[in-house]
Order: C-alpha cells, then sequence, then structure tokens
C-alpha cells in the first residue's frame, strides 16, 4: 500500500512501493507498508528473542547492567530512525534492517563466531551476516506458507554488510550487488554506520562499568576528553558515572550530526536524485566528515587494545572456543543429541551431506547460558 508515512521522504529514499518484494508472493497489507511488515515479523521471530542472552562484550551472566544483543539492537535501531528522519529516509526499512541486523550471532559474541567458522572450516564456514540470512530466509520456522520471514529484498540485502565474491555468486539475487560493485540502499549504509556509533559509545559505558578501563585512559582519546571537558565546565560538580554518562551522549550526539550533514552534502555533491542513483554510485554515501572519521577511529583503536584485547575479555575467548568445539565434535560425534523436534525438522538435511549444517545452526542459535547449560550437561 502507500502510507502517508512515505509520503515526505526524500526522492532517493526506498520507498515500499518500489520494493523488489518477497520470495513468496503475499497479498499487499491495507494499512502497513510492506517495509512495516518486515519489521514486526522480526520482532515476533525466535531468533530476535534469544538476542536478550546473547552476548555483546560481556557474557550474560557477568552482570544484569551491561548490553546485551538484544538491548544494543534497540540502541542501533533509535540511532538508526532519528537520522533517517533527519535525512527524509525510509525509518521503517532502517529499524526493519537495524533490529535483523545482528540476528545470525552465535553465543559468546564474536569469539563464539570464530570458533565456529573454524569448526566448518571444510563445510563451507561460519559468517554472522550469512547467518542473519539464514535464519530470516530459511531458519525460523513459524509461517505456514513459507520458510523464514519470506522479508522485502532491500531487507534481506540490507542485512549483507560483506560478502566474498564467490559466496554471493551462490546467493543469487541478494549476492548480485556484489558482483555487479553497486552500492545498497542509503537505509542499509545508514544502519551500518549508526552499529558502530552504538557499540563505540555503549562499550565505554560497559567497560567503565566493569573497571576493565577508566577514565583517566580515555583522556587520551581526544574525542572523549574534549567532549569531557565541555561537560565539566556545564556542570562543574558533576561526578561519578554521570560523568560518563553526559561525555557520551555529547559523542553520540556529535557522531550523529556529522554523519546527517556529511551525508546531505555528499548527496547534494554528487548530484544523487534518486534511489538507482544511490545503488549505481562507486561508493557509498553516508560517512563521517575527514576530521570526525579520524577521531572516531582513535576511539576504535583504543577500546580494541585496551578493552577487547583485556585479559579478562580474552579469558571469555578460550572458555568460549572451549564450549563451542565440545559441543560441535559431541554432536558430530553423536547427531542423535541434537533435540528430537530439531533433528526430525532438518534430518532431510542430515542425510543428505549436510549434518554438519545443521549442527552449525544449532549451536549458533544457543544462548550463551544455553550452550553453557548444555556443556555442562554433555560434559560433567
Ligand atoms: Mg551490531
Amino acid at each position: 500500500m502507500s502510507n502517508d508515512s512515505e509520503n515526505n521522504l526524500a526522492a532517493y529514499a526506498l520507498k515500499s512501493t518500489e520494493s523488489f518484494g518477497r520470495q513468496f508472493p503475499e497479498d499487499i497489507s491495507n494499512n502497513r507498508t510492506e517495509f512495516q511488515r518486515d519489521r514486526e515479523r522480526i520482532i515476533h521471530s525466535t531468533a530476535f528473542r534469544r538476542l536478550e542472552y546473547k552476548t555483546q562484550v560481556f557474557v550474560n551472566h557477568e552482570g544484569d547492567m551491561y548490553r546485551t544483543r538484544l538491548t544494543h539492537t534497540i540502541e542501533v535501531a533509535q540511532i538508526a530512525r532519528a537520522a533517517a528522519r533527519a535525512l527524509k529516509i525510509n525509518e521503517d526499512l532502517t529499524e526493519a534492517i537495524s533490529l535483523a541486523h545482528d540476528l545470525g550471532h552465535t553465543p559468546f559474541g564474536h569469539a563464539g563466531q570464530d570458533i565456529l567458522n573454524f569448526c566448518m572450516k571444510d563445510f563451507g564456514g561460519f559468517e554472522h551476516n550469512i547467518q542473519s540470512l539464514r535464519i530470516i530466509d530459511k531458519l525460523e520456522n513459524k509461517y505456514a506458507s513459507f520458510p523464514g520471514l519470506n522479508l522485502c529484498f532491500e531487507t534481506r540485502e540490507g542485512l549483507l554488510k560483506k560478502c566474498s565474491l564467490s559466496r554471493a555468486k551462490k546467493l543469487g539475487d541478494i549476492g548480485k550487488r556484489f558482483i555487479e560493485k553497486k552500492q545498497s540502499s542509503l537505509e542499509a549504509q545508514l544502519t551500518n554506520v549508526c552499529d558502530e556509533i552504538a557499540y563505540n559509545n555503549h562499550d565505554i559505558q560497559d567497560g567503565i562499568r566493569a573497571k576493565k578501563i577508566f577514565i583517566e585512559q580515555l583522556e587520551d582519546v581526544p574525542i572523549f576528553y574534549q567532549q569531557m571537558k565541555l561537560v565539566l565546565n556545564k556542570y562543574p560538580s558533576i561526578s561519578g558515572s554521570k560523568i560518563v554518562n553526559e561525555t557520551v551522549r555529547l559523542i553520540i550526539n556529535l557522531l550523529v550530526n556529522d554523519l546527517i550533514n556529511n551525508t546531505k552534502s555528499n548527496i547534494k555533491n554528487e548530484s544523487i536524485t534518486n534511489f538507482t542513483e544511490v545503488r549505481d554510485h562507486d561508493r557509498p554515501l553516508v560517512y563521517f566528515s575527514e576530521e570526525v572519521k579520524k577521531s572516531n577511529m582513535v576511539l576504535k583503536r583504543f577500546l580494541y587494545a585496551n578493552l577487547y584485547k583485556h585479559p579478562d575479555v580474552i579469558k571469555m575467548t578460550e572458555e568460549a572456543n572451549r564450549i563451542i568445539k565440545n559441543l560441535f565434535s559431541a554432536y558430530n560425534n553423536d547427531i542423535n543429541l541434537l533435540p528430537k523436534d530439531f533433528y526430525t525438522y532438518n534430518l532431510e538435511k542430515i542425510n543428505s551431506g549436510f549434518k554438519e549444517r545443521v549442527i552449525c545452526d544449532y549451536i549458533a542459535g544457543m544462548t550463551d547460558r544455553f550452550a553453557q547449560q548444555e556443556h555442562k550437561k554433555l560434559f560433567k
């Protein structure tokens, strides 16, 4: 349907009426746009609910105050929607891509992905973007007339941030843009950058709360130090976590405003007037100004060196490696260890040479605590 909410979009926004459609044709809704329906299907999916118990940086049981994949996802959607509105691009599509962008993550964050990829090295590997697509296209099992969530082409394509050429060839329509060297929609490009804005900033907050990094160290990171100075000038008697929260708030505002303004001028300077020109452009159009890009990079490097490579976080990586490796080989040695209904649902795949992929899907879908419990049960 043509919805009032899409009437005021810019000419270069992606309207749901221009969508390439769904894999399995469906009747059009009377009161929702197609991208709204996508967003709502994602929220009702099993994979979305599981994000609550999956690690972002800290393992789920380390504390109730830290971000999980779910709260991270909601923060990405919030930042991306606000920016989409300012750019007059499609908020519904932006939100749908944001809410689905991390569905394919394994338990234990990036550590889980790396070890699962290692376990699958002879069987096609594992990559969380591809897994997100697999979940929405195939693994969600709840609708009578199609597998997966049957989402629109643009939502599906928006999830694929990167893709090797060989993999792109196997993906059909969705992989085409990597072969033809075309860009994704502005909505997908925006979600990508907002993902980064969200995690850099919430990782500062969580890292400090967990005492893995300290304000004194962050004084060497110019973007943090400059915004903190503004906070301290405005509120001289402020202390504790309020300093961090106010500083992070200013950093997010600075990054988002820069992103909006720079993207607007990119669109203007490159004379982009419609969606096809966005796709055909030789590079993405949504990115920071040169100056902010540099200061954001310093922050990223700081977090990498001091938080993601912190000995306690590395320890968690080793634990994740052990649990996932052990689970993979246990199911591989005895496929009957899989739950009966999951085994039965996948019997055809198991019998036609895709046993490892079925095991990989099962492990990737686990929450942190389920993986730990399952490991305890199998390796007493
Ligand atoms: Mg993310």
